[in-house]
């Protein structure tokens, strides 16, 4: 059943040179330049980062360059930060199908991120290694930023003229009230530790297993309503640039995103990551792995300065993100950024994979009319393919057409994730 028997894809496939053509169009409005420069104090060794800056959209086409920065913090021993670091860049970038033109691969990027994450989650659970990791990936094309995040590890945006904002959620039970209602609706106990005597400590906890965190990749022992599904946001930066500060918790739980851009200011990227450190340190000492990566997103020299905004009090939110449609996005950002203002194109946080997959009725089918997993990319025989859209395998369900379709393996994994089964019990 299922797999939307001639149903061609929707997307138009567009052909190498028009591509390219394309690419040299964007490459005559003048992009920004990045720099990058990353600092880190350990303590148990189990903060990983990623610093690409050479990846590219159309293979051998320099001017189809952007750059990947991560910061993977592990718990229960490093093996999940360490595979996750090797293998989440190529799951994502696996899962944006071929063809697409710029805007079209900007378009494609969050769902491809949620492939990616659960993709690799899948992939270190059947290793049978019980360490976890938070991931937040961060990939910067131009002046569009894109952001992936499961757990604690935070990534901030500090603008010309004084916005601070965060580009990630904390995916903690003790913050999180949201996170804290799906766990517990999903099989999960929520609660702190106790000591003898029975006084408790400490902060939430998800029991068995014991975690802080609501969303990690790893973590196979604890249950798997702790789910890799990523909260994603993307922005567009106005032509003042701005700078990230992507860092995990050693810093967070130091300093408030305020704190850590203003410690910096003023400094090129490479010193502002030790600054930061330095900040942190000075503030609680060493006590857990502080891992700091600035990114820097520099107008280049001839565009006219950027008109500053005014200071605003309003610490929350200091600068404004301007939402818009995709179809009015170039009009709408031209008139943005000769103001300075970062507009929003797009943010999900649901832990709902049919959800965040979204309806694609041609999702996954190749050119010679097979059908891939809208998780792992594995091809599907007509007959395999169960629609993500489709209720439990147990019942009956009002769109089991619809794309994208999963293999056997992720729509058991799908479900583990929604507490349809007890997790830990492997389906063959
Ligand atoms: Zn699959």
């Amino acid at each position: 059943m299922a797999s939307g028997a001639g149903r061609r894809r929707g997307h138009e496939l567009v052909p190498l040179a028009a591509l390219i053509s394309r690419e040299m169009k964007n490459e005559k409005m003048e992009k920004p330049s990045v720099r990058c420069g990353h600092a880190a104090q350990s303590r148990k060794g189990e903060d990983y980062f990623l610093v690409k800056t050479d990846c590219q959209r159309v293979p051998g086409n320099p001017s189809s360059t952007f750059s990947v920065f991560a910061i993977f913090d592990g718990h229960n021993g490093n093996a999940a930060a360490i595979f996750t670091r090797e293998h989440l860049l190529s799951h994502i970038l696996s899962a944006v199908p071929r063809g697409l033109g710029r805007e079209e691969w900007f378009q494609a990027l969050p769902r491809a991120l949620v492939a990616g994450f659960v993709k690799t989650d899948k992939e270190f659970q059947s290793r049978g290694e019980t360490s976890g990791t938070t991931a937040t990936f961060v990939i910067v094309d131009a002046w569009t930023v894109t952001v992936a995040s499961v757990g604690d590890s935070r990534c901030i945006l500090d603008t010309q003229g004084g916005g601070i904002s965060t580009l990630t959620v904390d995916h903690r039970l003790e913050e999180n009230v949201e996170e804290r209602e799906r766990v517990t609706a999903s099989g999960g106990e929520v609660g702190r530790l106790s000591i003898a005597g029975g006084a408790e400590i400490g902060p939430l906890r998800c029991w068995p297993g014991g975690l802080c965190l609501s969303r990690s990749i790893g973590d196979m022992d604890v249950g798997e309503f702790i789910v890799p599904i990523p909260y994603v946001k993307q922005v567009k930066l106005s032509n003042a640039g701005g700078r990230l500060i992507i860092a995990s918790d050693g810093i967070w739980d130091a300093l408030s995103s305020e704190m850590a851009a203003k410690s910096c200011r003023g400094l090129p990227a490479e010193l502002a990551a030790r600054q930061v450190v330095k900040e942190a340190l000075r503030t609680r000492g060493l006590k857990d792995d502080t891992t700091c990566i600035v990114v820097d997103i520099i107008p280049p020299e001839s565009s006219p300065p950027p008109s500053p905004l005014p200071k605003k009090p309003n610490k929350l939110r200091s600068f404004l993100f301007r939402k818009s449609s995709r179809d009015s996005a170039n009009k709408l950002s031209k008139k943005l950024s000769a103001v300075g203002i970062v507009e929003e194109l797009f943010e999900e946080g649901s832990a709902m994979l049919a959800e965040r997959l979204g309806i694609d009725e041609g999702a996954g089918q190749t050119t010679s009319g097979l059908f891939t997993c809208g998780v792992c990319q594995v091809d599907l025989a007509p007959s395999e393919g169960i629609s993500v859209h489709a209720g439990s395998i147990f019942s009956t369900s009002s769109k089991p057409w619809q794309g994208p379709f999963l293999c056997a393996a992720c729509r058991n994994k799908k479900d583990a994730m929604e507490g349809k089964r007890p997790s830990g019990v492997k389906v063959a």
